[in-house]
């Protein structure tokens, strides 16, 4: 098999550089471990930047891919698929709102079909002139074009004009902005319930409250994106359902389907005419294979053992990382997040510590500069997270004694080419 180096020499041929990637070529994984082409084996605390929620290669996913591979792989939307039902009737029930599934293949393409949705069902069906998504700042809704309009960052936005009209962007947590800007031309709000993207942040208390009473007396829609809170990892399958607000519409995706690329849209049965046969399509959306890995997905992460580990191993790890932060209070300014979804602020960048993790063998993340995240496997044993906050405390004891503006020799090499976006 090849190694690290000759997989990063063809990359540099052949694949389009929109990645700043981590010199690592991973070929194998079990759980929350993987193994890189040289055979180095890492925990990772970070499967999938999300989708691996159930770990790499979840034995009951794996089970029932092999399964429906040989049986049928695809059918268009054109037939009914009894997987699709059975997995649509699943997510609703967790939902907890009646509606209807439509099933795609992204986190971008569940929140366009989300933002189609609304706009059609005012200006389609209710006969109002309303087009307007109002969103917020530091959120990220994907990189299609609608969905990229929808995202507060501008980092992500530049270079890509003219982008989709109709889209307005508040400042997080300013109640006034939001209020102004939710008005009779507004289709709907769009939300994270944890801000993922935008460096693992939660809304202040009863902001989301606010936002939901805000959109019922304009007469505008919420959507909630829970492409990275959803499925369980927060400590309920919605992160919604422990905040207090029903939305409209619900977008899922990363872990929906075990690692195997699902986007799901549910919306209540009050707004589901917004779209209607030809309206909107998938070809690959909600296929049999796909469908059979998201039942077996969606089953294990609803199980009360996983939901139950999800619970213990978020205290261990919140624990874990508060102690972490009182022994290096100068470096670590704080720890947030919800449920399995955790973020560290640091007082320095982020970069070297990760990728001094890395060479200790623990994959993570910096969704910002000053931010470190972790998204672990909700299967994650309590030894692993024990071996993965002693390794995290090691990497930032260094950083800790090291002088400030100081860089290692290895850092500076590593540095990537200047610019800003971080994925
Ligand atoms: C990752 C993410 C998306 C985009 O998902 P893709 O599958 O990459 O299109 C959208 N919203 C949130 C909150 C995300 O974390």
């Amino acid at each position: 098999m090849k190694g690290n180096a000759s997989v990063i020499r063809a990359y540099e041929k052949s694949v389009l550089a929109t990645y700043r990637r981590a010199p690592v070529a991973l070929v194998r994984g079990r759980g929350s471990w993987v193994w890189d082409a040289d055979g180095k084996r890492y925990l990772d605390l970070f499967p999938g930047f999300g989708a691996g929620a159930l770990g790499h290669c979840h034995p009951r996913v794996v089970a029932a891919v092999r399964t429906q591979v040989g049986r049928l792989i695809h059918v268009s939307n054109a037939y009914f698929n009894p997987l699709q039902a059975e997995l649509a009737a699943l997510l609703l029930r967790q939902a907890g709102f009646g509606g209807r599934a439509f099933f795609c293949n992204s986190g971008a393409e569940a929140n366009e079909a989300a933002i189609k949705l609304a706009r059609r069902w005012f200006q389609v069906i209710r006969k109002e002139p309303r087009s307007r998504i109002v969103s917020v700042t530091d959120s990220f809704h994907g990189r299609t074009l609608g969905a990229l309009s929808a995202t507060g960052q501008a980092v992500y936005r530049r270079g890509f004009a003219p982008l989709p009209g109709g889209f307005v962007r508040v400042r997080a947590g300013d109640r006034k902005a939001m209020a102004r800007a939710v008005d009779r031309r507004t289709a709907a709000v769009i939300i994270e319930p944890v801000l993922g993207e935008g460096g693992v942040k939660p809304h202040a208390p009863g902001y989301l409250k606010f936002v939901r009473a805000l959109a019922r007396k304009r007469g505008a829609l919420l959507i909630l994106d829970e492409v990275q809170t959803g499925c369980g990892r927060t400590g309920t399958f919605f992160a919604f359902r422990q905040l207090g607000v029903v939305p409209d519409l619900v977008t899922l995706s990363k872990p929906v389907a075990g690692g195997l690329p699902m986007g799901a849209m549910l919306v209540r049965d009050r707004y589901a005419r917004g779209l209607e046969p030809g309206t909107h399509a998938s070809t690959f959306g909600g296929s049999n294979l796909v469908c059979a890995a998201g039942l077996a997905a969606v089953r294990t992460a609803t199980s009360p053992a996983v939901r139950a580990n999800v619970r213990a191993r978020a205290a261990q790890f919140r624990a874990g990382l508060e102690a972490i932060r009182k022994r290096h209070p100068k470096l670590v300014t704080d720890v947030r997040g919800m449920g399995l979804m955790l973020g560290v602020g640091l007082s320095r960048p982020a970069a070297g510590v990760v990728a001094r993790c890395r060479e200790l063998g623990v994959l993570l993340n910096a969704p910002k500069k000053k931010v470190l995240r972790m998204l672990p496997a909700m299967t994650i044993r309590p030894a692993e997270v024990k071996l993965g906050l002693s390794i995290l405390e090691k990497a930032l004891a260094e950083e800790d004694s090291r002088p400030k503006g100081a860089r290692s020799r290895r850092a500076k090499a590593r540095r990537p080419p200047p610019g800003r976006s971080r994925r």
